[in-house]
């Protein structure tokens, strides 16, 4: 009995880890207590050479930080900074399938795993030829900021493949689909990782993967959301991305007295996220009068309208066409290999991927007369783009707040397929107004500027941070 509480003893007492002595790290920036944003990107970029757009996004983020980083000397002890820039893990895996001709493909998958302070990893999957390792790393970057915006308890996550979705049959899709989740399915769960949609994952996909995965692990708990109604998924769901940004558009506007009605809006992307921002719109009597795929854009100075919008969902997604088919049905212009920056407007919301505003684009918008910018997309201005933005002081809307809508659903959907119940369409629509409210504030609160002008990137980023930050601080140095 002795022995034995004196062990317990000497085990409580035992620190692993002193916080006040200095711990040598491995990264100079740790020994001043104060963290340079170069010499953080330095260390990372020696440590992690060729992924150009990750260290873009982290970046971004630590630019806006620095100075709140630094009235925290506790963050830099245990230092906080590498553990919130550098992922969990990292899976990879060979995912094998056979097309209808009977051949066999090989094709990369991947899970980040990038931060579960604040709850089970989320996060879509990207399905395009240009996915890789950094390309993710950066999405779930960014994703761990955008969730912890939302409210809503979800950490940060995404994964995806080189796999694309682009004239496949659906029974090629399919097999693609579940061997992807022969793989996956062991690394995910509803209170361990829950993945959903992205580029090339829509509903057929999330259903395809997810009828799969409840086979292998033998539970109907929800793991993914973007699920279709029938099979647990949430309504607006599809809807949450274009409608939330439209919804933190009005927040902006509202803050400058502006209406919405009549305003000339350029959106790209043809998307899921592109056509429920149009269809908000166009329910708000704004005139959308861009649309694009990744082949060029279609301009319709007379503005799309539902009927005109119907058709685009069913060529989308349905006979999975290309936008060029809009311009030669409604007799507008189409212009190849090019995007919408160049066409007059009061407001554009790039919607398609990233980095499609670059410094040129994003000069043209402005001397044009564009007055706000709200991303649907996640990055779609590169750096020097975003400078623009903010030194003529117009209102610019970084992705991780402005499309937090769709997470932020389906966190909405995560919570109903825990209570098993579904709510109606007006409540999730009300909840979703709500969050990107919520989320506006936050961006105001730590964003607003002296002269009054509020700086959304800097705002969400030390939004999202402190959060983060915070649960990490807690929870220990692991
Ligand atoms: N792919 C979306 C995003 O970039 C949604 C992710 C999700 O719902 O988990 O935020």
């Amino acid at each position: 009995m002795h022995a034995k509480s004196s062990h317990t003893g000497a085990y409580l007492n035992l620190k692993l880890y002193d916080l006040d002595s200095k711990i040598s790290f491995n990264s100079k920036n740790i020994n001043s207590l104060t963290m340079k944003v170069q010499q953080v990107l330095d260390n990372l970029s020696q440590r992690f050479p060729n992924e150009p757009v990750y260290l873009q996004a982290v970046e971004e983020l630590l630019t806006s930080i620095e100075d709140v980083y630094n009235q925290h000397p506790e963050f830099a002890k245990v230092n906080l900074i590498e553990r919130l820039c550098i992922p969990d893990r990292i899976f990879s895996f060979r995912v094998t399938w056979v097309d209808d001709a009977g051949s066999v493909h090989t094709n990369m998958g991947y899970r980040v795993q990038h931060n579960n302070a604040i709850g089970p990893y989320k996060g879509g999957l990207r399905f395009h030829p240009s996915v890789a390792p950094q390309l993710l790393k950066f999405l779930a970057f960014e994703q761990t900021f955008k969730n912890a915006l939302t409210t809503l308890p979800m950490g940060g996550g995404k994964g995806g493949s080189d796999f694309s979705p682009k004239g496949k049959s659906d029974a090629e899709v399919m097999r693609f689909c579940q061997a992807f989740i022969l793989e996956l399915w062991r690394h995910i769960g509803p209170d361990t990782d829950v993945p959903a949609g992205d580029i090339g994952v829509g509903g057929r996909e999330v259903n395809y993967m997810y009828g799969m995965y409840k086979k292998l692990a033998r539970e109907n708990t929800g793991t993914f959301t973007g699920k279709s109604l029938e099979g647990g998924g949430s309504l607006i769901r599809p809807e949450a991305t274009g409608f939330g940004n439209v919804y933190f558009l009005l927040e902006m506007l509202k803050t400058r007295n502006i209406d919405i009605k009549d305003k000339i809006v350029t959106v790209s992307g043809s998307g899921n996220v592109a056509q429920y921002t149009t269809e908000k719109l166009i329910e708000l009597g704004a005139k959308v009068v861009t649309l694009s795929d990744s082949d060029g854009y279609i301009y319709d100075p007379a503005g799309i309208d539902s009927e005109k919008l119907s058709f685009i969902m069913e060529l989308k997604n349905e006979k999975r066409g290309r936008i060029k088919e809009y311009a030669e049905k409604f007799g507008c212009t189409y212009v190849e290999g090019e995007r919408p920056w160049n066409i007059v407007c009061d407001i554009a919301l790039p919607s398609a991927t990233q980095n499609e505003i670059n410094a040129e684009d994003a000069q043209k918008l402005v001397d044009n007369g564009c007055f706000a910018v709200s991303e649907g997309a996640n990055m779609p201005s590169t750096p020097e783009a975003i400078a623009i933005f903010l030194n003529h002081n117009i209102l610019y809307a970084p992705g991780k707040a402005a499309n937090a809508g769709g997470v932020a659903v389906s966190g909405l959907e995560m919570t109903q397929n825990s209570i098993k119940l579904s709510w109606t369409r007006d409540e999730v629509d009300h909840k979703l107004k709500h969050i990107m409210k919520e989320i506006h504030n936050q961006c105001v609160k730590y964003g607003k500027t002296s002269n009054g002008y509020i700086n959304y990137v800097k705002g969400a980023n030390v939004a999202g941070f402190m959060k983060v930050a915070k649960a990490m601080m807690d929870q220990g140095i692991i």
